[in-house]
């Protein structure tokens, strides 16, 4: 499935209701095509743990135009599932970035606090 919109259709098929009752959500999840417009755009938020970001975000559930409550946690994990087939965890995005030299350093600063700190107490011994 490739666009919220067509997901949003998914979920008035599955919870009744109309599809911009659940638009917002679905906005929010595919959102990270802002970022980069290709697959990768799901790192960020199709997860577990973006589907609980939809629930603190949009509530335990929405109600939609025909009455029925709906837990935004499934609405998210429905979406999830209709991109990828399963529910990853964070972890199982992060398994597939290979580390890079950059990604881990930390420039060292002779001028910071604690820098000063240990270079006194090196001088003082
Ligand atoms: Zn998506």
């Amino acid at each position: 499935m490739a666009h919220s919109y067509h997901h949003a259709v998914s979920s008035a098929r599955k919870w009744v209701g109309k599809p911009e009752d659940y638009q917002a959500i679905h906005d929010h999840i595919d959102g990270s095509k802002e970022i980069i417009a290709d697959f990768r755009h799901r790192a960020p938020r199709h997860h577990a743990e973006g589907c609980g970001m939809a629930q603190r975000l949009f509530g335990q559930a929405i109600s939609n135009s025909a009455g029925r409550l709906v837990p935004v946690r499934l609405i998210a994990e429905q979406h999830v599932i209709e991109d990828l087939g399963w529910i990853p965890s964070f972890a199982d995005w992060v398994k597939c970035i290979t580390p890079l030299a950059w990604m881990g350093r930390v420039a060292w600063r002779p001028d910071a606090p604690a820098n000063i700190t240990q270079a006194q107490e090196r001088s003082n011994a």
